[in-house]
């Protein structure tokens, strides 16, 4: 089996793993393209250039210091088996393992189901605008399956939608909440778009950014349809 491939590290974090202290890594490619991409440098499987064998050795050296291990990307199942077999060697540490996902790989995703504690899945906009904003037909469809694959569990998860106003508005976010509530998920994450030097593209106001936090009737209403809903600016 070849190696997996790492771009990037973050040592410690106290927001990517619900209240654990974690470290993530970045694995490289991602089948998506979307447009407001922070990592554009991660996309392509080849880009990696940490050792997977050096990072398992310095997770050794942090058993006892952080307690969770976040894969994250590009699309961390991508790598596919490559992943889930470096995630088993992960948790023999004692690290609970959590995955960010766009949901690209559902069968991956039931295959790692044993090994992974918590994933945070992006659900980007409708299904409508899925194919504008990620330059993939079929994002959608695979998202929602992986949605059902993980419900399946019964393992704690969370849905981020990131409100880039280009593909979102506000009945955009409605229709979007409505139909996670009717699926039964109980914890949402709505995240502010925040422009970065990659995406010179963007041409919104701040305006356009804030509208939904703005909004105390829509969080209001979108709060009472969750156990738990984060808006993160
Ligand atoms: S899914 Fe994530 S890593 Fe992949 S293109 Fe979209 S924003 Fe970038």
């Amino acid at each position: 089996m070849r190696e997996i491939q790492i771009g990037g590290l973050v040592p410690f974090t106290t927001i990517d793993y619900p209240e654990k202290l974690a470290a993530v890594l970045f694995l490289v490619g991602c089948p998506l393209r979307c447009v407001y991409c922070s990592n554009p440098h991660l996309l392509n499987v080849g880009d990696g250039e940490y050792d997977p064998a050096r990072i398992m050795e310095w997770l050794q050296a942090r058993v006892g210091k952080l307690e969770a291990v976040v894969f994250s990307g590009g699309e961390a199942l991508m790598q596919g088996d490559v992943t889930i077999e470096y995630m088993k060697r992960v948790r023999s540490l004692g690290f609970k393992i959590g995955l960010h996902t766009n949901g690209f790989y559902p069968d991956t995703l039931a295959r790692a189901t044993d090994v992974v504690d918590w994933i945070g899945l992006d659900f980007k906009a409708t299904r409508e605008k899925y194919p504008d904003l990620t330059g993939q037909h079929i994002a959608y469809d695979n998202m929602m399956r992986s949605l059902d694959v993980w419900m399946a569990t019964g393992k704690d998860f969370e849905v981020r939608i990131t409100c880039d106003p280009r593909f979102i508005n506000k009945d955009d976010l409605c229709a979007i909440a409505d139909i996670l509530a009717t699926r039964g998920v109980q914890k949402i994450a709505i995240q502010k778009y925040i422009p970065h030097f990659e995406d010179a593209a963007h041409q919104t106001d701040a305006a356009a950014r804030n509208q939904f936090f703005d909004d105390a009737v829509l969080r209001e209403r979108i709060n009472g349809m969750f156990k738990s809903v984060i808006w993160r600016e």
